[in-house]
């Protein structure tokens, strides 16, 4: 996918009664890059996340994914980790590694099940009554087990504690980094995406303030205090 865009949005609008959750977003993000959404509550990060996922239609404006409208055949595979989540309660952990592998042609059974291995999730626990960390792990082998082009993940980090936090963060990568899929992660805490994210989407009251490679946009410093590049 090298040079290609994975996302690409041109004045994506999107309404919703109350008024505009997105307005005028623009922005390319180029294939490969792990890309953190930045922005505070409401800024419409789950709203463009959803429209990526083809879970809303826009409003106005277009969004493409891998060149094609999302969910289309043309447009590779695409996976979407929902902050809430949404797996059957009742299912063990085995159950919802198996539906997953009976719904997704091209399912990748092992990794499906080394994400869960490396968090120490028993196969036969029931969802219900894993804690909220162990239930992020297994909704992350889901989405990885799909082998995603794009891997879309709302929120990933929320409700983790901190250890669980740099191992799921560190298997994400692992998995994801030899396949060279593009991760697109929305936080509303910057410093989550430290060491992590080479591409930064910055949104705020659903407009895009700020988009680029992360040191593109840190030598910005070195222009405003004077330095120049490769100084
Ligand atoms: P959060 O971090 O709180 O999830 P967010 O950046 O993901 O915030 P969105 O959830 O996309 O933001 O919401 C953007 C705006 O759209 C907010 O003002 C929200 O209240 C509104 N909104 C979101 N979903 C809907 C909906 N289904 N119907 C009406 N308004 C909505």
């Amino acid at each position: 996918h090298a040079g290609e865009s994975a996302i690409e949005a041109h004045a994506l609008g999107m309404r919703y009664r109350r008024g505009w959750a997105l307005k005028d977003c623009s922005f390319r993000l180029p294939a490969g890059r792990i890309c953190g959404l930045v922005g505070p509550n409401g800024a419409g990060k789950t709203t463009l996340l959803s429209i990526a996922a083809r879970v809303l239609e826009p409003t106005q404006g277009t969004l493409s994914v891998f060149g094609a409208a999302p969910g289309s055949a043309d447009s590779g595979r695409t996976a979407f980790l929902a902050q809430d989540k949404p797996l059957f309660r009742r299912f063990t952990v085995a159950e919802t590694l198996r539906l997953g592998r009976e719904l997704n042609p091209g399912w990748d059974q092992r990794t499906a099940e080394d994400v869960v291995r490396a968090g120490d999730v028993p196969l036969d626990a029931r969802i219900g009554s894993l804690s909220g960390g162990l239930r992020s792990r297994v909704a992350l082998a889901l989405a990885l087990g799909k082998r995603p082009d794009l891997l879309l993940l709302d929120e990933p980090m929320a409700d983790l504690d901190p250890v669980a936090r740099q191992e799921v963060m560190g298997t994400l990568l692992a998995e994801t980094a030899e396949r060279g899929t593009t991760l697109l992660m929305s936080t509303h805490v910057l410093a989550e995406l430290e060491n992590v994210c080479d591409y930064l989407v910055v949104l705020s009251g659903g407009e895009v303030r700020l988009a680029g490679d992360v040191e593109e946009l840190l030598s910005v410093h070195t222009v405003v205090t004077g330095a120049k590049e490769g100084e």
